[in-house]
């Protein structure tokens, strides 16, 4: 993949990479449509990155679908689907770890510790091989986007990054990979945390700016459904991460609530306008 980066490079064209850990859905291929259309070469890879998880984690479920994975790719216009193994990423003697400190110790951070190091990690491992002018990232992971940013300028890695809204289904779950595990009734459970978002959308479009009322009115909506328990629901400024308690345009709502035994994340910027109708 590395050799024919580089002679692409060499060539002048343009390289434009979705990186993923596969089992696409409509999110993943609305990052492959625009990507389409940023670049000469477009490049999809698929890992299921074994260091960003935590060893009570879903790694060995986690779903796959190469098969299904490929199609969407090609219906989306991808010219190279890259599917590095675990082995060949990581052999034995590998040392070295990307740690971005303060945007990664909150949220999904504290949950899961040495997660964002593992995601810094292979996505600079993969910047390296498949050497892309843009890569796409979805908001629907916001911190993991902020994290990216921030390395990538830090370590002065020559990658634009383009975050792209998060594509929900209908009827306002925003769409995952890890939605696969839901049983029928965990997925009307899992509503709570798009219907949570809409409610604190709701309530700071009509005035509401205090985030200990905003928090409450949405913890109460999900505590009501039996299968859920919050892992985190919190008011952070989408630039730092830092929590606030005054609420404003530039306030990220994040939450992770397990279903079952399930952990979704979502999130929304209050300023932005809605993905769709939640
Ligand atoms: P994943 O395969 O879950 O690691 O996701 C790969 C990329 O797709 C990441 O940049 C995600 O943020 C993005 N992504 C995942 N789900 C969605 C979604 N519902 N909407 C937009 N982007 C998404």
């Amino acid at each position: 993949m590395q050799q024919t980066a580089l002679a692409l490079c060499r060539e002048g064209k343009r390289i434009v990479f979705v990186p993923t850990m596969g089992f696409l859905h409509e999110g993943h291929a609305s990052l492959l449509r625009e990507g389409r259309k940023r670049g000469d070469i477009l490049v999809l890879s698929i890992f299921v990155n074994p260091i960003q998880f935590g060893p009570a984690e879903d790694l060995d479920r986690y779903p796959r679908n190469l098969e299904g994975d490929c199609a969407i790719a090609l219906e989306c216009g991808t010219d190279i689907v890259y599917t590095p193994i675990a082995a060949d990423m990581y052999p034995p003697g590998f040392q070295t770890s990307i740690r971005v400190r303060d945007l990664a110790l909150p949220l999904c951070g504290a949950s899961r510790p040495g997660h964002f190091d593992g995601v810094a990690t292979v996505v600079t491992k993969l910047f390296n091989i498949v050497q892309p002018d843009v890569a796409l990232l979805g908001n629907k992971d916001f911190q993991q986007l902020a994290i990216i940013r921030r390395m990538v300028a830090d370590l002065s890695q020559p990658v634009e990054i383009v975050g792209m809204p998060i594509v929900r289904e209908g009827d306002g779950l925003a769409m995952s990979s890890r939605n696969a595990y839901l049983s029928p009734g965990e997925r009307a459970s899992a509503l709570c945390l798009s219907r949570a978002i809409r409610l604190v959308r709701e309530r700071y479009a009509a005035g509401e700016q205090d985030a200990n009322i905003l928090l409450s009115a949405a913890k109460e909506l999900i505590l009501a459904e039996p299968a859920a328990t919050i892992d985190y629901l919190e008011m952070r400024d989408a630039a730092t991460l830092e929590t606030v308690s005054v609420v404003s345009d530039t306030t990220l709502l994040a939450l992770a609530v397990k279903i079952g035994t399930t952990r979704l994340i979502d999130n929304t910027l209050l300023g932005e306008e809605s993905e769709v109708a939640l």
